[in-house]
């Protein structure tokens, strides 16, 4: 063989060896950047949707409220909890905790006492600025959503615009609901009756205000809270918490 030949051969059979070398060191790379791709790919196609439910609950702090929030935060979900005035110190605990776990904190009245609240404007605004000041104080946040004790469509306001009215002239927003478990109307209802409730309700809309209660008699309300988010996930269900950009659901409203 001449020296030219000889030293072409050497130099090719080094540069085939450079190549097998590199596609061992690197195949597994690819293998599992072509793997993640195609999982997330998946993800995509199966996860992302437009359906949103906001789970929402009214009347705590309870001797439930850290049971819930144990839940949620073992499903991973944030959710709203519309809470009343109480200034017990473990009350004081579970609104902090409400906050530092990333859920919303909203208003529903100091104290949940509808001859009161709706005796006059006067009297409704007084009350919400107590709830708004007190929990400003414990937790540093000021809540600014809010809920009417028994939603905008209850039959104890008489004329419930002005309250309205009050709550637009503020600049707070407030949120009735679309679906719900029933836990307050029976606390006798089952857990799996809770949630076939809320189910049939929220199949029927791309966007779902579930209304539930933080109540130490509503125990079933607690028991079926991890199967319904499993199952709303399962569903393909966002499960979001309202802030301000939440798309308003109102029972009644007037024209700003
Ligand atoms: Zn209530």
């Amino acid at each position: 063989m001449k020296r030219k030949t000889y030293f072409a051969v050497v130099c090719a059979l080094f540069f085939i060896g450079f190549i097998l070398r590199y596609a061992a060191d690197h195949s597994d790379g690819l293998f599992i950047a072509s793997q993640k791709e195609g999982e997330s790919g998946l993800m995509a196609d199966s996860k992302i949707t437009n359906k949103k439910v906001y789970l929402t609950f009214d009347d705590g702090p309870s001797e439930n409220t850290d049971e819930i929030l144990d839940i949620l935060k073992k499903n991973k979900v944030k959710a709203t909890f519309f809470v009343v005035g109480k200034q017990t110190e473990k009350a004081r605990k579970q609104y902090q905790r409400i906050v530092l776990e990333g859920h919303t904190l909203a208003m529903h009245s100091y104290s949940h006492n509808y001859d009161q609240i709706y005796s006059s404007v006067d009297a409704f605004g007084k009350d919400i600025k107590e709830l708004q000041e007190m929990l400003y104080e414990i937790t540093d946040v000021k809540p600014t959503i809010y809920r009417f004790p028994g939603g905008s469509s209850n039959s104890c306001a008489g004329n419930i615009k002005p309250y309205i009215e009050y709550i637009n002239k503020e600049g707070l927003l407030y949120f009735d609901w679309n679906a719900l478990s029933g836990d307050a109307i029976n606390f006798n209802l089952s857990p799996q009756q809770l949630n076939k409730n809320i189910l049939n309700d929220v199949k029927k809309q791309k966007v779902s205000i579930v209304l539930m209660h933080d109540l130490a008699e509503a125990e079933n309300t607690v028991k079926s809270l991890d199967s319904l988010i499993k199952t709303l996930k399962k569903d393909g269900y966002q499960i979001l918490p309202i802030t301000k950009y939440t798309q308003q659901i109102h029972h009644v409203s007037v024209d700003k």
